[in-house]
C-alpha cells in the first residue's frame, strides 16, 4: 500500500503555545518500500508517524493511502481503517503477562481478515522454542520479536515502528530490526521505522531526515539492491 502527504502541517496548543511539530511536509511513500526517518529529539519523528498513521489528526493537509484520504476519516473510520491495514511497533512491547508467546501471537492474528499461520509467523521471528512460555520468562530482545509477531501475524498493509529497539542493547537491537526488515522484503509489507540510530539506515530503500519539523533530506540507498 502507498502512502501520500501532501503538504502536512501539525500545530501542538498548549495554552498559549503554539508548537509547529510539522512544517508543510509532503512525501511519497511507495508500496512495499522500506522507510527509515533519522532525526533529532523533537525534531517531529513521532509527530510524522502518529499523523500519518491516523493515531492523530493533522491540523491542515491530506494524507492518502492508495486511493484513499483518510485525513478526512470520522474517527471510527479512521479505527477501522487502521484496524483492517496497519499495524504499529513500539518501545514497549506491550505483551499480555498472562497469556503465552503463541496466545498472545493469536490474538493478533484474529483482528486480520487475511491472517497469516500463527506457527510460520513464530517461526519467522525464531521463537518456535518459545511458544508456551509467558513474556516474564523472556528476555528484552525475544519480547520485541513476540510483539513483531503478533504485530504482523494479522498481514497489514503497512507496519510502523517508533523506536522498536529503543529499550534493547545494541546487538539485540540489530537482531530485532533483522526480523524487521525480513518482513518487509518476505511480504513487502510497506515498513516506515523512527530510529535515533543513524547505523540501521542501510536496511533502508530511503532515509528521511526530520528537522524542526521539516524533511530536511531524503537520501536513497545506493548499497541495497533494487532500492526504491
Ligand atoms: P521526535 O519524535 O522527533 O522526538 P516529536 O514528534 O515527539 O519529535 O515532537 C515534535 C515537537 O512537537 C516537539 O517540539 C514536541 O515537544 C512537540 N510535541 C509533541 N507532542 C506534543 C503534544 N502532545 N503536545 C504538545 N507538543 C507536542
Ligand atoms: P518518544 O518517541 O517520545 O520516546 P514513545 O516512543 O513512548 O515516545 O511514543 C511515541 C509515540 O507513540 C507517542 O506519541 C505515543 O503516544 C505513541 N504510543 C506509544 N505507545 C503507544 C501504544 N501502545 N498505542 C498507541 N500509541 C502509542
Amino acid at each position: 500500500m502507498s502512502i501520500k502527504l501532501k503538504n502536512v502541517n501539525k500545530i501542538y496548543k498548549t495554552g498559549n503555545v503554539e508548537t509547529y511539530a510539522l512544517k508543510n511536509v509532503s512525501l511519497e511513500i511507495k508500496d512495499g518500500e522500506f522507510i527509515v526517518i533519522l532525526g533529532a529529539s523533537g525534531s517531529g519523528k513521532s509527530t510524522l508517524l502518529n499523523v500519518t498513521s491516523g493515531l492523530d489528526n493533522p491540523s491542515s493537509g491530506e494524507i492518502i493511502f492508495n486511493d484513499e484520504i483518510i485525513s478526512n476519516h470520522s474517527s471510527k473510520e479512521l479505527t477501522k481503517f487502521r484496524r483492517d491495514n496497519l499495524a504499529f511497533i513500539f518501545q514497549q512491547y506491550n505483551l499480555l503477562q498472562n497469556l503465552t508467546v503463541k496466545e498472545n501471537v493469536e490474538i493478533g492474528a484474529s483482528i486480520g481478515k487475511n491472517p497469516f499461520n500463527i506457527d510460520e509467523i513464530i517461526e519467522k521471528v525464531g521463537l518456535e522454542d518459545k511458544k508456551d512460555s509467558y513474556p516474564s520468562q523472556l528476555s528484552g530482545g525475544q519480547q520485541q520479536r513476540v510483539s513483531i509477531a503478533r504485530s504482523v501475524a494479522k498481514n497489514p498493509n503497512i507496519m510502523f515502528c517508533d523506536e522498536p529497539t529503543g529499550a534493547l542493547d545494541e546487538e539485540t537491537g540489530k537482531q530485532v530490526l533483522d526480523i524487521i526488515q525480513k518482513m518487509n522484503e518476505e511480504f513487502k509489507t510497506t515498513t516506515v521505522v523512527i530510529t535515533h540510530n543513524p547505523n540501521i539506515a542501510f536496511m533502508a530503500d530511503r532515509v528521511i531526515k526530520m528537522n524542526s519539523g521539516k524533511i530536511e533530506e531524503i537520501v536513497k540507498n545506493q548499497c541495497k539492491k533494487n532500492a526504491f
